[in-house]
């Protein structure tokens, strides 16, 4: 605790910030042990108060809250609490406490977003998680999934998609219109790596008695950072019955040619933001040619994901990539409208 700090608080702080760049300053010296030389560094979270109104241990909440803040910010440094940082986190405990109540509520449904190939026919869907909110509307996945991810909650929510879509091909079977779809379900990393995760497939595929190859599971790279012999323990296992795997948002992670090489893929989906960029940026349009050609030299499916224009579209196919996803199609639909739209078709 620093006493005696100036009165003005951007004066208090600036004087904090001092101290604080010379305790940094400290704890990054080389420690030279026997075994070799040592670099640490620190993240440091600081609160001004001038009063007791506020709790000792609310005071360190606080500091802690800022220090946490200081690790995001990339470690070595210092931050100060501040109350938007507060509002945002009751925000995030709050929305985290309605999730809760969101499946036994029911407020979940799938959206399902066409997937083309080069003849313009259907060849499957992606399906994607909507939280119905009663007064909300529509919530996308990117507001909630990280944090589903974060308290747990995605197990679950994971069990629910899954089963839903197994229901879905179930429905698929019966109808020529649909019976020769894939349909992709999105995995997270959580969920994978799960010991009965591929017991829990297998099961929902038997109850629904899904065709395995009608189910596409999207997988992404930071799934592989850790673990990496078990996923392909679960990987082998369910492609043994039939079920494919697609690496989603290929090229945004930590892709690793040595991961490509070892896991039983069927195919890699281009990311968004290369096929986005593909008509100003002769950077991305170099990174794309390269992954079709990857693909094509693995034996993997291709697909891009995010196709907008239709000078996308004949760029990816002039270069080999003949499946597309994306709002030059179609964006994804509740299930009844997605039927309609393949009648169309
Ligand atoms: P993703 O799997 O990469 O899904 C593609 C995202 O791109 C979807 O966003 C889709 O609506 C959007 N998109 C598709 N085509 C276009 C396009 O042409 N232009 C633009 N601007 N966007 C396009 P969405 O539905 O918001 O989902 C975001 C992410 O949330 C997904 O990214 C996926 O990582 C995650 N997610 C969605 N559903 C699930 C789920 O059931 N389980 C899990 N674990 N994650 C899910
Ligand atoms: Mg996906
Ligand atoms: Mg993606």
């Amino acid at each position: 605790m620093l006493l005696d700090l100036n009165e003005q608080p951007v004066e208090a702080a600036t004087q904090s910030e001092i101290v604080a760049e010379k305790i940094l300053v400290a704890l990054c010296q080389v420690a030279v042990l026997e075994s070799g030389e040592y670099h640490g560094s620190a993240s440091i979270g600081a609160i001004l108060f001038s009063d007791d109104s506020v709790s000792t241990d609310e005071l360190l909440k606080r500091a802690d809250i800022a220090m946490y803040q200081a690790k995001k910010s990339g470690r070595n440094t210092i931050r100060f609490f501040d109350p938007k940082m507060q509002e945002s986190i009751n925000a995030r405990v709050s929305l985290g406490t309605v999730l809760r109540h969101a499946l036994v509520r029911q407020q979940f449904s799938l959206y399902y977003q066409i997937q083309i190939d080069g003849a313009s026919r259907p060849v499957g869907a992606e399906a994607l998680i909507r939280w119905i909110h009663p007064v909300r509307a529509v919530v996308l996945p990117g507001e909630f999934i990280p944090l589903a991810e974060e308290t747990g909650q995605i197990l679950p929510i994971g069990q629910w998609v899954l089963e839903s879509a197994c229901a879905q091909l179930e429905v698929w079977h019966h109808d020529v219109l649909t019976r020769d779809l894939v349909l992709s379900v999105n995995v997270s990393a959580r969920q994978f790596h799960q010991a009965d995760f591929a017991a829990q497939v297998e099961m929902y595929c038997q109850s629904y008695s899904v065709d395995p190859s009608r189910l596409k599971l999207e997988i992404t790279e930071g799934m592989l950072l850790e673990n990496i012999e078990d996923v392909i323990v679960t990987m082998d296992r369910l492609k043994r019955i039939g079920i494919g795997f697609s690496l989603d948002d290929f090229g945004t992670g930590y892709s690793s040619l040595q991961y490509l090489k070892l896991l039983p893929l069927a195919q890699l989906k281009i990311d968004r933001s290369f096929v986005r960029d593909i008509s100003t940026d002769p950077n991305d349009r170099a990174i794309v040619i390269t992954i079709i050609a990857m693909a094509k030299s693995l034996s993997l499916d291709i697909i891009a994901e995010g196709v907008e224009t239709e000078e996308e579209r004949i760029f990816l196919a002039d270069h080999g990539c003949m499946k597309y996803q994306g709002y030059l199609f179609s964006k994804p639909l509740p299930i009844a409208q997605f039927e309609e739209l393949l009648k169309r078709c």
